[in-house]
Formats: structure tokens, sequence, C-alpha cells
């Protein structure tokens, strides 16, 4: 077993040259980029119990409302929430099982302050969804623990971020406490407090589950007379010129039938630039590795909150009776050739990568030190060039509308953009003000500008965990 702390050692060891030993002796960790299906994480196997099944969960009608493509977070809350808004002639096309893609891994994380209005009102929305409305509709939990979140300040900067983040959530009525280091060991035993400057406590955070949500959803979603329809890939997107010489959307091919519709929802996460250019839509998202490792039993971390560590640029997530350590790295790797075949899959963790992660995790939680690791889990999901999702009808087709791009936040943006989303399609616009979410806010000459896209990206990348001061573009 590698422990969290001597796992960084030992990669460094196996980086200097001539180390025999290293080989001999020790596993040194991969940093090839293939992918693997077999990892001991939650849900794989329930979910693949039906492997093997070919062709649609259900017939294809010949006409829709509207199709939902991808049967993930975004797609079952958009679908959801088409229905909510009385829509029922709706159908969702998931080309494997729902959750297949990145939502099954998800870390489910949901923190209720970010520094923009917006984004705190689409937080809220998705944590009422999953932790009150979906269970007294459906009579069904999703799975939602509400263990809290404490951000870490480990310089006056940070802390006063926080603190414009705790005035912000007064307005919104979000419960929250900047806690002094004293009082963040009383509510955390195992935290080293050192090095800080003090912390906010929002103890109605927490975490979510993507099975429970998902099913949840769909079945809620279905009740209300949507069709859900698994293993049916989309293979094409029919488009028609009308009188006027605009394009719009006319049908949706499957390799089991074709459903005529006017209106398209793009909700395939990486594989969504695929989707849009069967529609000649350019969709500005790039595929990145995301991981976590998973780690064995720590005694007392039961019931803790949920830790970000920004100037670590590492998250602490409860697991049970353990914690699950993911971050973001300055060096990310990029997913070149997204697979269609990827389903319920992995790729091994590329602990040249992650290490940086380690002193972090250790600094913050000593006990981590000699914490054995038990699972890794690093998966796609997609990320834009500032941050931000990309939503909205394509100026391109009318008709073709994306939920995509969701820049690792798509379990906690869900339930606020499925909404606004369902707003948009229905009503023509959305409720709130998404601008910074719109598609159109990039010009034409950038979405198909695959440089400017990737070297973007791979910044916003990189300064997720950047301090967000007034008055500047906000960052998640
Ligand atoms: C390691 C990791 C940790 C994360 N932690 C968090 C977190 O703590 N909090 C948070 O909010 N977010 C987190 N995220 C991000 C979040 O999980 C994603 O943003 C979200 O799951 C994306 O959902 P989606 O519906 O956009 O995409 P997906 O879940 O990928 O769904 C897209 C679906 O489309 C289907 N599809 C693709 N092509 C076709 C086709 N041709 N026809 C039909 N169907 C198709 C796929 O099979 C897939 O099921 C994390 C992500 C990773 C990788």
């Amino acid at each position: 077993m590698a422990f969290l702390g001597t796992a960084a050692r030992r990669v460094m060891a196996c980086q200097k040259p001539l180390l025999p030993l290293c080989h001999a002796t020790t596993r040194c960790y991969s940093s090839q980029s293939t992918h693997t299906t077999e990892k001991s994480v939650p849900y794989e196997k329930t979910l693949k119990q039906e492997d093997g099944i070919s062709g649609p969960t259900k017939p294809l009608p010949k006409f829709a409302d509207v199709v939902v493509i991808g049967g993930g977070s975004l797609g079952c809350q958009t679908l959801y929430h088409l229905c909510k808004l009385g829509m029922t002639n709706v159908v969702l096309l998931e080309r494997d099982r729902l959750t297949a893609g990145t939502t099954w891994h998800t870390a489910g994380l949901l923190w209720q302050l970010r520094p923009s209005d917006t984004e705190v009102e689409l937080l809220a929305h998705t944590r009422n969804v999953i932790s009150s409305e979906l269970e007294e509709e459906t009579g069904l939990e999703t799975g939602w623990i509400q263990n809290g979140g404490l951000f870490i300040a480990s310089n006056k900067q940070r802390l006063d971020e926080y603190k414009r983040l705790m005035s912000l959530g007064k307005a919104y009525g979000i419960e929250s406490y900047v806690l002094s280091p004293a009082e963040t060991k009383d509510l955390y035993p195992l935290m080293n407090v050192k090095d800080l400057y003090g912390t906010l406590y929002v103890p109605k955070d927490g975490t979510m589950d993507p099975a429970g949500t998902c099913t949840t959803l769909s079945r809620a979603a279905t009740a209300r007379g949507a069709t859900v329809i698994e293993n049916c890939p989309v293979t094409g997107i029919q488009i028609k010129v009308d009188d006027l010489g605009i394009k719009r959307l006319k049908a949706v091919e499957t390799a089991h039938g074709t459903i005529q519709t006017p209106c398209v929802v793009n909700c395939a996460g990486v594989w969504a630039t695929k989707l849009g250019k069967m529609a000649g839509v350019n969709v500005p998202l790039i595929a990145m590795h995301h991981a976590y490792v998973v780690t064995e039993r720590i005694e007392g971390i039961q019931n803790m909150p949920n830790v970000r560590d920004h100037d670590a640029s590492v998250y602490l997530r409860l697991q049970g009776d353990a914690l699950s350590v993911g971050g973001y790295e300055h060096n990310p790797i990029f997913w070149e050739d997204v697979s269609d075949r990827f389903a319920f899959s992995l790729f091994d963790l590329d602990w040249d990568v992650f290490m940086q992660h380690i002193d972090g995790a250790v600094n913050r939680v000593p006990a981590l030190e000699q914490t054995g690791i038990k699972s890794t889990v690093c998966g796609p999901e997609s990320f834009t060039a500032d941050h931000k999702p990309l939503m909205g009808e394509a100026p391109e087709v009318r008709g073709f509308f994306l939920g995509c791009g969701f820049n690792s936040a798509g379990m906690m943006l869900g339930g606020g953009c499925g909404k606004e989303l369902a707003h948009w399609i229905i009503h023509g616009r959305p409720e709130k003000d998404m601008y910074g979410y719109d598609i159109r806010r990039f010009h034409h000459s950038l979405t198909n500008n695959n440089r400017w896209i990737r070297e973007r990206s791979h910044e916003s990348y990189a300064k997720n965990y950047s301090v967000v001061f007034p008055r500047l573009p906000v960052s998640l």
C-alpha cells in the first residue's frame, strides 16, 4: 500500500535518473495516460450490471419537441426542468447508461458561496432541488450529505476574499462564519491551523451523489411524461435552411432511427465538440484529465466538513471515514483523442502531475502522511477559455442549444443551469443574467481557434483557485 506522504517522495525518487532500485523494489507510478475500466470506485459495478445489452432501452419516437443529448448531470437536470416548466414531449438520448461519461465519478462537492451573484443563485437552486424538491416529488433520496464546507485562508488577502463572500452570502440568506484558527481547530481537530489566518465555514454546504441525483431526476422527469433512452448514441444531426436562409434544427439521427425535432440540447460533456461538428456548430471546450485519490480510513475524520485550501490548490472531501484528495495542477494533462468508447472508464493517475497536491494536503491534515491510498479516480472533464460553461442557443444553428463545458463544477451548477436552459428554450431567454455563460460571449473567430481555446483553458484551469478581487472577472 502507498501512503499519501510517501507517494510524493517515491515519485521524486523515480524521477531521478539512474535509479535502478526504484524499478527493482518499488512501484513507479505510471505517467502514461492510458485508461482503465477496472478501478475500485463506487457505482461502476452497479451501473454496469447489464453489460452487453445492445440496442436502445426504449423505442424511439418519431417526433419530439426537444431532444437532450447526454445523460449526465446536465442532461438529467435539463430534462427535469423542461418537464417542470410544462414540456412533456421531450426525449433524452444517452449513448451508454446514465452518468457513464464524467458524472459517475465526480467528487460531487457543492459549495454555496462563489464570487458572483448569479452563481450563488444557481448553486442555491441545485441545492434546493437535490436536498428537498426531488425527494418531496418522488419520495426518493438523492444521496445528498450536508456535512458543511470550510475554506482555508493562509494569508490576509484570502481571508479578505472570504469576508466578501460572507457578505454576499448574507444577501442571499446563506449561513456562513469566519472562524479564527482556534475555532477552526475546535471544529476540525485533525487540521493543522498553525499557518492559518482564518477560515470560512458554511454549515449547509455538502456532497452530492451522482448516481442518486441522476436516477431521481430521470424518474421525476419520466413521471411527468419525458422519455429517457439509454444505449442510443446520436450519430448525426440534420439541419434545414428556411425560406429566409436561416439554418434550423431538423432531426437527430441514431443507429436505431431518426427523431424529427426543432430543438436539441447538447449536454454531451467532453464529447460535446463532436456533437457540435455534426451540426456545423463550434463548441470551444478542451477535454483534460482531472483527478482525486481516495484514502484509507482516518480515525476521527467522520462528520468533518469538506475543505478547500485555495492557496495550496487542494480540496479534501469527506468520504465516509476517509478523505478524497484532489486539486488543480499547473500542468494538467489534455485528453487529445476523445474516444467514443469511453464509458464508466478512468485514466491511470499520473503521479508526476498529481504529486504537487500531496504536500499541501499533508500540511493541512497531517494524519494523511501515514494514511494509505485506497484508489485513484482520474477522469475526463471539459474546460473552457474563461472557466465558465457554454450555454444557450448556438449562433450557427437555430434550435441547437449548448449545456456543456462545466469546468469541474457541473454537479453543483447542474440544477441552476438546467433550469435556466429550460427557461431559455421555452421562453427564448433565461430568467437570470446568464451573459457570462452564453456561448455568444465569444467572437466567432475564437470559437474554432484551437490554439487559443487550448492555451486559455489551460491558464484558467491552473488559476482556478486564485483570489478573486472585487471588480475583476470572476473565477470559479
Ligand atoms: C475528478 C473529478 C472531480 C469532480 N468534482 C466535482 C465536484 O466536486 N463538484 C462539481 O460540481 N463537479 C465536479 N466535477 C465536474 C462534474 O463531475 C462534471 O462537470 C459533470 O459531471 C459534467 O456533467 P455533464 O452532464 O456535462 O457531462 P457527462 O457526465 O460527461 O455527460 C455527458 C454524457 O453524454 C453522453 N454522450 C456522449 N456522446 C454521446 C452521443 N453521441 N449520443 C448520446 N450520448 C452521448 C456520454 O455518454 C455521457 O454520459 C468533477 C469532475 C471530475 C473529473
